[in-house]
């Protein structure tokens, strides 16, 4: 009851925000701060020290994306079954504090080892950090969605701090202090946590019945530690068979589904209803990242070859653009915007969340339409401009706002207590698959082969990009269209 009644007090805060939520920030802040600072290293590191070639060290790239965010689901339903949340995201930092080390240890030799370790605390910790940001809400209160964007631009703080100083000191310093820093930085958030969990009341705590003796707990619970230790040969066995990614992808996506499946036999219609709704915004996210996930991939490429190095007059590399433009609009503008949405439900304004995942897509059309019209700045050389290209960025972000925040407090506003972490997983299981189609549709607008010349590349992406501004538009207007038919799903929820 006092539990009930602390979670009450969490929940009745003034303001625009619960202050538990700095908390969660700062140690999702550095989390971020390693995942992309890795992710900023891999293909680097791989092609100068592992000695692999570009291809092989792209598709192993692809390979870890997707798994690490794959293993969000297992993180997740382990939280909703055993550990909970909190034990779940201590675990997964202390898993990702051990993979940075061992790496650091000798990169050559336990890079891969290392990474396993990385992939499976990613699991553990990723989907239930932002389960609990849910969790700090009343069902029907309309701030959520500005916690949520808050948290957002503590994301993109991260990524943006990690992916410029771990690439800085791992290419011009020594490999080992940057996978190093990550078991630093590690520490930094898993200390952050441990000093401000208490704060979060009976958020995240153990979901196993409380009359279970306690020795019983502790098996289930040292079982789950146990058990992802052993994963990690599984794991490895996986990511170093590129062949076995394709398999993996097969199985895990359509698993998940008969496990909801399974799992929604418990519930009433009307939760049923709502979870088929989450599923609608689920598989539509995919579609987004595959388009979105271009950044890495063939925007980079892009940056690399077809763009002046000024930017309003100012000297710059595009690919600096490219790997920060969109951090830095998230950190800009992710907080406004959530102001905004609070300003607008107040006047009966807000776009309900179907309309925001609709406008999410039109502005992604928006955005690939710009990079399209980039060829309309070319020079004869096949080189354009890099404001018009940092325009494309600047919408983009805003359609990314419409969309990956909101779907983060969907996943928490849709699904009942028993299986949120298991949804939020799913959430990023989504993204899992839009990295892989992501990469699919990188290679197939790459048609015009390394001997091509730059006009005939930017001719090829900039078809590719009028394309996908295409499908995302027809994405938009469907989304927009079934919007009715959706909330209806949804009963209630906004
Ligand atoms: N950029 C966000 C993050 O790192 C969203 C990632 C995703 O869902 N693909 O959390």
């Amino acid at each position: 009851m006092s539990e009930q009644l602390t979670l009450e007090r969490i929940r009745t805060f003034e303001g625009k925000y619960p202050r538990q939520l700095w908390a969660l920030f700062f140690t999702e802040m550095w989390e971020r701060f390693c995942f992309y600072g890795m992710r900023g290293m891999l293909t680097v590191f791989m092609v100068s020290q592992l000695a692999l070639d570009d291809r092989t060290a792209n598709l192993q790239y692809g390979a870890i994306q997707a798994f690490v965010y794959a293993f969000t689901f297992i993180g997740g339903v382990f939280a909703d079954k055993i550990l909970g949340f909190r034990k779940s995201l201590l675990w997964g930092a202390l898993l990702m504090i051990v993979g940075g080390l061992v790496i650091a240890v000798s990169p050559k030799e336990f890079f891969y080892i290392g990474i396993c370790f990385s992939i499976i605390g990613t699991g553990f910790f990723k989907p239930n950090i932002s389960t609990m940001v849910g969790q700090l809400y009343h069902p029907d209160d309309s701030r959520r969605d500005a916690g949520f964007s808050l948290f957002y631009a503590g994301i993109n703080l991260g990524a943006l701090l990690g992916g410029i100083l771990m690439v800085y000191v791992g290419k011009y310093h020594s490999w080992s202090w940057a996978f190093a820093l990550v078991g630093v930085v590690m520490t930094i958030s898993l200390v952050n946590f441990l000093y401000t969990q208490r704060s979060l009341g009976p958020i995240g705590l153990s979901p196993l019945h409380p009359d279970m003796p306690v020795s019983r707990r502790k098996i289930y619970e040292i079982a789950t530690y146990i058990g992802s230790l052993v994963a990690i040969p599984f794991i490895l066995l996986l990511v170093t068979n590129t062949a076995y990614t394709d398999l993996f992808m097969y199985i895990i996506g359509p698993a998940t589904l008969v496990w909801l499946g399974w799992e929604m036999r418990k519930f009433s219609a009307a939760e049923n209803k709502r979870l088929m709704a989450a599923l609608v915004f689920i598989l539509f996210s995919v579609l987004f990242w595959a388009f979105f996930e271009q950044s890495g991939g063939s925007l980079s490429l892009f940056a690399l070859n077809n763009l002046r190095h000024s930017l309003l007059g100012i000297p710059m590399d595009p690919n600096v653009v490219n790997n920060s433009s969109n951090s830095l609009f998230v950190i800009a503008f992710a907080a406004p915007l959530g102001i905004l949405w609070v300003w607008l439900a107040k006047r009966k304004l807000e776009p309900n969340s179907v309309v925001k995942f609709g406008l999410g897509f039109l502005l992604l059309a928006l955005a690939f339409y710009v990079f399209y019209a980039t060829i309309f700045f070319a020079d004869a050389d096949g080189v354009t401009s890099l404001d018009v290209f940092t325009l494309g960025y600047f919408v983009i972000t805003f359609g990314e706002l419409c969309l990956s925040p909101i779907g983060l407090s969907l996943m928490t506003k849709l699904s009942p207590h028993s299986v949120q972490g298991l949804m939020m997983g799913m959430w990023f299981l989504a993204s899992a698959y839009g990295q892989y189609v992501a990469g699919l549709l990188g290679a197939g607008m790459s048609i015009a082969g390394e001997e091509a010349t730059n006009m005939a590349k930017l001719q090829s992406y900039t078809d590719g990009y009028l394309q996908l501004a295409l499908y995302a538009l027809v994405a938009g207007v469907v989304l927009i269209a079934i919007s009715p038919l959706v909330r209806r799903l949804m009963r209630g929820v906004h």
